[in-house]
């Protein structure tokens, strides 16, 4: 089973790699700002796995991530660069080695990018986004083409021949990334590998069917009537019903109990309309006065192209993001824009 892998690097990156391992005695691991189960479980893996090596690593993130990841393994000795400054800051310069997963670009560390930046330390960057910002690291892994960057970890620690040691703690949080990078393996996951490399988590003895339930079936009531709300009286249909957007204020988060993570994945729920090709979240941040964009789409339309040009974003091709100033109404007419601008690829192709 395992000889069924495609080797991730080449001999000389392997040898790289483990040298700036070796070389390491302190290393930090972060991922992107509002880490996701992919940034998360990745971190957390890989610093498992760093710390089997007898390196002291710890995982250091811009913000919170969502709620319903908390019980992964190890997430409650995470630390947060927005309330934990003092010590974030202190680990970033001491250390040796800095891993950033899950992104490749540091402005999306936001204000912990400077302190990443500055820090003495070598810095790694392992990640599946398209178009990586090398200059800013001494060693990339980027892979576009693997469903997530638990995906990446997994075949690098497998690479680099710890996959006998590897705890189930790590194994627990490599497969939640690529499950919820994946949406539960309905997208971005016809690699045949894939399924090699879940079988050899499976048999780190974790179980998944609790883990697809941690996530997706561990939410409140009021997060449930909030769902419920936004698809009966929030969804707007744009293009002849080939694309949809809705919009989440504060103040309909405050009346429904929102806490972090209770709208993750709603964006993708429009597109469950025969047609659809393209759905867009509108959600007012709850720290920043900026509206948080989502965009999801189906075949060949290009998210990441609309975020870069209307949504000060990006991303990739059907999965993309980005940010607009307040307010809503402005945020929602730039969605009546951009849709308008890219409708011809909306409506479908004349047989
Ligand atoms: P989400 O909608 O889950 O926040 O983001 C989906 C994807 O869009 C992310 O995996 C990431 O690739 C991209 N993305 C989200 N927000 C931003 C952003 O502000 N800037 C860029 N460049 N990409 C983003
Ligand atoms: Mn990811």
């Amino acid at each position: 089973m395992e000889k069924m892998l495609t080797p991730l690097l080449a001999d000389k990156e392997l040898f790289s790699l483990m040298a700036l391992i070796r070389g390491a005695r302190r290393i930090v691991v972060c991922g992107h700002r509002s880490p996701d189960g992919d940034a998360l479980g990745s971190a957390l893996g890989w610093a498992d796995y760093l710390r089997s090596l007898g390196k002291r690593a710890d995982v250091v993130m811009p913000n919170a991530f969502p709620d319903f990841l908390r019980w992964l393994p190890g997430a409650a000795q995470v630390i947060f660069y927005d309330r934990q400054r003092a010590t974030a800051d202190r680990l970033l310069a001491e250390a040796d080695l800095i891993c950033c997963l899950d992104f490749n670009d540091p402005k999306r560390l936001q204000d912990m990018g400077m302190a990443v930046a500055s820090a003495r330390g070598r810095r790694v960057m392992i990640d599946h986004h398209p178009g990586p910002q090398t200059e800013s690291f001494d060693f990339c892994v980027s892979r576009p083409r693997m469903c997530s960057t638990c995906e990446i970890v997994f075949r690098l620690i497998h690479q680099l021949g710890g996959y006998e040691e590897l705890s189930t703690r790590a194994a627990v949080a490599l497969y939640t990334g690529m499950m919820t990078d994946t949406g539960g393996f309905t997208y971005n996951s016809n690699a045949p590998e894939i399924y090699v490399i879940v079988s050899l988590l499976l048999a780190k003895g974790l179980d998944k069917d609790k883990i697809y339930r941690n996530v997706f079936n561990n939410y409140s009531e009021h997060r449930l009537r909030f769902q419920g709300y936004v698809l009966y009286e929030k969804l707007q249909f744009l293009a002849y019903g080939h694309a949809a957007y809705f919009t989440l204020t504060r103040q309909e988060m405050k009346r429904f109990h929102f806490i972090r993570g209770d709208s993750e994945g709603w964006v993708n729920m429009p597109l469950q309309v025969r047609g659809m090709k393209l759905s867009i979240s509108l959600r007012e941040d709850t720290e920043k006065d900026v509206i948080r964009v989502s965009l999801r789409s189906v075949d060949d339309f290009p998210c990441n192209k609309m975020a870069e040009e209307f949504f000060n974003g990006g991303g990739h091709l059907n999965a993309a993001g980005g940010e607009l100033p307040f307010p809503m109404e402005d945020a929602v007419a730039t969605v009546e824009r951009a849709v308008k601008a890219y409708t011809w690829m909306l409506l479908p192709k004349p047989v």
